[in-house]
């Protein structure tokens, strides 16, 4: 982290009904100390049905805690028939958006062209979307990580200028470190951070990927956000599993503060 304001993040997946929900809001709320808000920009982004409730919470109280959703279309209405628009997000109050998640890409048949086109829509809705992107095992292990992670990043941003893209944030999320306990090592992270901020150099010009916010993800968690979140490149977390429980949570969020 630089003079970048970190951004932690909280991906709920598919877990917790609206009741449940809003009990986790809630603990979060409470847990989160008057001056964190200042210094640590926090969202979390539950299942759909549950955002208005969960932004209900957030929305008077001290935290500034923001919501953000799981996913979305890039249509702006009609006949998608279980797809979810970026203006009933904005309704919402939804100030950001996952997209490219690698387990839409793996299980739901996420495309790179997709992602692309979500990012856009998100965009001109003014939802900041957080572009995950990360290579597997395999490509690890062949050595063509970079590259990968690089080329996922340009298609993410294809056709998108540098002003749009200044809100946008990146999230590194390598699969094979996503909910099996084997976190990257800070080095091993920061490495491929540093890659996707010189890409997004490239795509943007340096000042503007200067004030990108690039995250890890991956089976961070309050043992080892600290070391992850003091690396140059990492600008903040997206939480799986750790972001379930607001003790966790909340401890992540203060090892980045
Ligand atoms: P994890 O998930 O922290 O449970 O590994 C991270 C993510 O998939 O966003």
């Amino acid at each position: 982290m630089t003079n970048r304001k970190p951004l932690i993040a909280g991906n709920w997946k598919m877990n917790n009904t609206v009741s449940e929900a809003v009990v986790l809001a809630q603990e979060i709320s409470n847990g989160f100390e008057k001056d964190w808000a200042e210094l640590v920009d926090v969202c979390v982004c539950p299942p759909s049905v549950d955002l208005k409730a969960v932004r209900g919470v957030f929305l008077f109280d001290h935290t500034k805690v923001a919501v953000g959703a799981q996913n979305v279309y890039f249509e702006p209405k009609g006949a998608f028939t279980g797809e979810i628009s970026v203006d009933m997000l904005v309704e919402i109050g939804c100030e950001y958006c996952i997209i490219g998640h690698s387990e839409r890409r793996e299980l739901f048949g996420e495309t790179n062209e997709g992602v692309n086109l979500k990012a856009k829509a998100l965009i001109a809705g003014h939802v900041k979307p957080i572009v995950c992107v990360g290579e597997s095992l395999a490509v690890r292990d062949e050595g063509t990580y970079l590259d990968f992670v690089r080329a996922q990043v340009r298609a993410a941003f294809a056709g998108i200028g540098a002003a749009e893209a200044a809100d946008a944030v990146v999230a590194y999320e390598p699969i094979w470190a996503i909910g099996t306990g084997r976190t990257a090592t800070p080095e091993q992270a920061e490495e491929v951070c540093a890659a996707i901020r010189a890409t997004l150099a490239e795509l943007f010009g340096e000042e503007v990927a200067e004030g990108m916010r690039v995250l890890y993800g991956g089976s961070m968690n309050e043992g080892n956000a600290a070391l992850l979140l003091a690396m140059p490149d990492i600008d903040g977390g997206l939480i799986g599993g750790a972001s379930l429980k607001a003790v966790s949570f909340l401890d992540i969020v203060k090892a980045a503060l």
